[in-house]
């Protein structure tokens, strides 16, 4: 049966084409495809104010009250035409990057594009992260979606400190406590970030992830972005810097990771742990990581067996052929590798990097970037410098 979208006295504004041509262009553009899917950001703005958020990056930051950049149904023709999409298997994202997709007035959006999807019958990975409120009628619409394969990643950080996230963190755990309850058709993860040493990572905080991560399908914990737009931004209103330096990737040393580790393996009441969130939302679908991560086996250490058991099953590393043959049609210069661990390419950007990943459910690498092991993907502070490079 189709739940009603609950309506709004109004719709949420469309920006002009002269306000879209004052935004940053990497803002303007509603379509960008991240490692966890094809995300497709068509409103930005929001009043929540957490201290590191990515919207600094974008000079959104001031930028408090939602307005879309296109009307609903543009922005799923939009993100259905994208040269990346394909239907059933390019995982997406929706309002992941400028805007919370839980607030009163862009649920309703949100809702809408979601209904459009699903009665396309497209059955992708739809990724929603939110840190608000969640009602059991938003878990009653979230469940009337028929096709799609839903996952609302609840972010909760335990961050006590109002000057860097105002929002109680009290909320969040709320609304993974009813998503999970409500959860038929859709699955819902404790997207445990960002964890910052010394800030939210004392006994207290890591008992508390422990008891939210029951419930939750899954958990994942991830650590701070921390750019130069987010370090300006903290030393202009004097908040508490987390680290000396700034990163390309998330930070999160290894001290803290065995901390986490070695709190939630306590005993035998720990919800499944997940470093990276395409392991998480898998897992909680009950499906293989469709990033391919099972090729980066150190990952793999603390993750339940039966999940281990069915990305080994699924995990095919590709015939060298085909995959120099995709990966010159998206541009890829010079040689072409595939190693047991990742596809390794010269030339290409992140977004045909990840749709050679998620097309052949194998990781695909820069051969400029390469990975360390142990820290796969995660920026070198708080690491030793002799976890070097892996080979291949
Ligand atoms: S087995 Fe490895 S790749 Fe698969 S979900 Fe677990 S950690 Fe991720």
């Amino acid at each position: 049966m189709t739940a009603p979208i609950p309506s709004q006295r109004r719709a949420l504004p469309i920006l002009s084409s002269d306000e879209i041509g004052a935004l940053k262009p990497a803002l303007a553009d509603v379509i960008e495809y991240r490692k966890s899917g094809l995300s497709l950001n068509w409103i930005v703005g929001c009043p929540l104010e957490c201290g590191y958020c990515v919207r600094h990056l974008f000079d959104n930051f001031g930028m408090k009250s939602p307005r879309r950049l296109m009307s609903d149904e543009a922005a799923v023709a939009a993100l259905v035409s994208h040269e990346y999409f394909r239907p059933h298997t390019t995982p997406l994202q929706l309002l992941n990057r400028a805007t919370d997709p839980m607030l009163p007035v862009v649920k309703p959006h949100l809702f809408t594009v979601l209904r459009h999807l699903d009665d396309q019958g497209l059955t992708n990975h739809v990724l929603i992260i939110t840190r608000w409120r969640t009602t059991a009628e938003d878990c009653a619409l979230l469940n009337s979606f028929q096709h799609l394969r839903l996952t609302v990643l609840v972010t909760h950080s335990g961050i006590d400190n109002p000057s860097i996230e105002p929002v109680d963190s009290a909320i969040a755990a709320r609304s993974l406590r009813t998503l999970h309850e409500h959860a038929e058709r859709y699955r819902t993860v404790l997207y445990w970030r960002p964890v910052v040493p010394g800030l939210n990572d004392s006994d207290a905080h890591l008992e508390r992830a422990r008891e939210l991560s029951h419930h939750a399908h899954a958990t994942v914990f991830t650590g701070l972005f921390f750019r130069n737009e987010i370090k300006a931004y903290y030393e202009t209103h004097g908040l508490p810097m987390p680290y000396e330096a700034t990163a390309r990737r998330k930070i999160m040393p290894e001290a803290a990771e065995q901390r986490i580790l070695d709190t939630f393996h306590k005993g035998d009441s720990w919800g499944a742990l997940f470093r990276k969130t395409s392991c998480g939302v898998a897992y909680a679908h009950g499906e293989a990581d469709y990033n391919g991560h099972f090729g980066i086996r150190e990952l793999c250490d603390i993750c339940p067996e039966e999940q281990i058991a069915r990305c080994q099953a699924a995990w095919d590393k590709p015939e060298p052929t085909t995959v120099t043959e995709e990966a010159r049609r998206v541009g890829a210069t010079g040689v072409v590798e595939v190693t047991d661990r990742a596809i390794v390419v010269e030339g290409l950007d992140e977004p045909p990097r990840y749709f050679l990943q998620h097309g052949f459910g194998y990781q695909c690498h820069d051969r400029a970037k390469p990975h360390h092991y142990r820290r796969h993907g995660r920026a070198s502070i708080g690491w030793p410098a002799e976890n070097g490079p892996q080979p291949g």
